[in-house]
């Protein structure tokens, strides 16, 4: 079987003291070991890094972009190369997975424009004969933990900005789909990276643990789930690191009376089945306007049934398999025990549990109410709960006693409407019209309440905030009545 190897000081190396599997997720067979890092080989590419970060922090501004103009165009030459990767691990479709790739790349055009981003600030005569100027230097190395549902897009938002800073990096992928992130190490080396600045090194739980307390690691940026982020920014600022841990999200998609239910339905087919509904943007919940819920129900069921569920390489399939069997399993059973919660099955995908696959077809639950698993629960699979308001306050009410607060929708023409939404919701990322509203790269991404642990969102400005190190360099240069040394030019102005 391939052996998925770490990528270390700019060498793939395979050594670990124990192996994961990645799976196929179209056919359910074993493509794939992964090994897993043990304490030695931590140490071992710790102090690489720290011996790379201590030159790269000194890198001039036009050596920084150099790389990652090349790494840019490199990502574009190899995208779908990149995209065929994310697709026998993860099981998305091509499509998607291209997506994913450009919204990745974003970041790192984004990170081009670092003798920008990390421009000081300069003020003459503070006082007499004192200026103040301010500097963001690198925070030294960062440890990057990524999930499995974005395979190369999450490790280019952490990534691209924390080199652009002059920080060394070490990326813990998902251990379910680690192998973009090795093909992304080799497209930096290629672009001039210099050696044991980016390293990869895979692992578990274990050695997230291990990267948490670590002395040498200065910064961690975690995507993954809630109790997992909640976990890493606890261990991690005990430690005495800077943390940022973005966790899971329960995402609603509100419609009033008023919108267009056309509109509203393709959308909420396209953000609650794409990606086969494992993004932390996907759309879970409609929130329905009971005017229109019937009405809107029927549409959207009407569209799941011209879905086709494959693998990701068919070009057929507007989406692929979930990333393991036991996922699969567990997202069928939310479906199949609404109805004992008092929820009506309005289209049951589960069927194809019974498919060559982690396969689950688009599903579809009316009448949910909180206090329910399926309500409850970030799912994470193509399922769309309908919860059913009478008014725009209780539909408020309702995504504000939600404990996750990562994206929101509002469907409607009122522009009044919209704007009152998207002030008095306790959400971070806010739609109007706009099912996914994923930040472009140029601003910052990040949920509210248990959807991120740390005040720091992550890529754009406060990407490169949490990089960096600020410092304040106060300056009094001797003054003529100072100076001992007559340099032969009057010194009075
Ligand atoms: P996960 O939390 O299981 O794993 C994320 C990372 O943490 C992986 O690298 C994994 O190896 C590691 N990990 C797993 N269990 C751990 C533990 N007990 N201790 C320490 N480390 C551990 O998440 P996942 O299943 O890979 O990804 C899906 C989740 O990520 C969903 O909840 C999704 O909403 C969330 N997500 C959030 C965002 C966001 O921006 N907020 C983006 C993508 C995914």
């Amino acid at each position: 079987m391939n052996t998925i190897p770490h990528f270390i000081g700019g060498q793939r190396r395979t050594d670990g003291d124990s192996f994961g599997t990645v799976f196929d997720p179209a056919t359910g067979r074993e493509q794939a070991q992964v090994p897993f890092a043990d304490e030695a080989l931590l140490e071992e590419t710790l102090t690489i890094a720290r011996a790379a970060a201590a030159k790269w922090r000194l890198s001039t501004l036009s050596q920084r972009t150099n790389v990652l103009f090349t790494f840019r165009q490199l990502l574009t030459e190899h995208a779908n190369d990149l995209a065929a990767l994310i697709t026998a691990e993860h099981g998305k479709t091509t499509p998607d997975a291209l997506g994913e790739l450009a919204r990745g790349l974003e970041n790192v055009e984004y990170a081009c424009g670092l003798a920008d981003h990390l421009k000081g600030e300069f003020s003459h005569q503070v006082a007499d004969g004192v200026d103040v100027h301010s500097v963001h230097e690198p925070v030294g190395i960062v440890a990057a933990i990524t999930p499995f549902n974005f395979p190369v897009m999450v490790p280019l938002w952490m990534t691209a900005n924390a080199l652009a800073a002059g920080n060394a990096v070490v990326l813990k992928p998902s251990e379910r789909d680690p192998s973009g992130s090795v093909l992304l190490a080799e497209l930096l080396q290629r672009a001039g990276l210099p050696d044991g600045v980016f390293n990869v090194i895979h692992g578990n739980a274990d050695t997230v643990r291990r990267l948490l307390v670590h002395p040498q690691i200065d910064a961690v940026s975690f995507v993954g789930s809630t109790p997992v982020a909640k976990f890493v920014y606890e261990t991690g600022t005990s430690a005495g690191k800077r943390v940022q841990a973005l966790g899971g999200a329960k995402n609603h998609m509100l419609v009033l009376p008023d919108a267009d239910l056309d509109v509203a339905a393709d959308a909420a087919i396209n953000a609650g089945y794409g990606s086969a509904g494992e993004r932390c943007m996907a759309v879970s919940v409609v929130v329905a306007h009971e005017k229109i819920a019937d009405e809107l129900v029927a549409r959207i069921a009407e569209r799941t049934d011209r879905l086709t569920v494959g693998p990701g390489t068919d070009p057929q399939s507007d989406f692929g398999p979930l990333i393991t069997r036991e996922h699969r399993d567990r997202v069928a059973s939310y479906v199949t025990n609404a109805p004992s919660h008092g929820a009506t099955v309005v289209r049951d995908g589960t069927a194809l549990v019974d498919r060559e696959g982690f396969f689950v077809g688009p599903c579809l639950i009316d009448h949910v109410v909180p206090g329910t698993p399926a309500y409850d629960d970030e799912i994470f699979g193509p399922v769309l709960s309908v919860v059913r308001v009478s008014s725009y306050d209780d539909a408020v009410a309702l995504i504000n006693a939600n404990p996750y607060g990562n994206g929101v929708a509002i469907f409607t023409r009122d522009g009044n409407a919209a704007r009152l939404f998207s002030r008095d919701v306790t959400v971070g990322m806010i739609g109007v019209n706009v099912p996914i509203p994923v930040p472009v790269a140029s601003y910052s991404f990040g949920g509210w309440k248990d959807s991120l642990f740390g005040h720091s969102h992550i890529y754009g400005p406060d990407g490169i905030a949490f990089y960096t190190r600020a410092k304040v360099v106060t300056t009094r240069w001797p003054q003529p009545s100072d100076s001992q040394i007559d340099l032969g030019f009057p010194r009075t102005r």
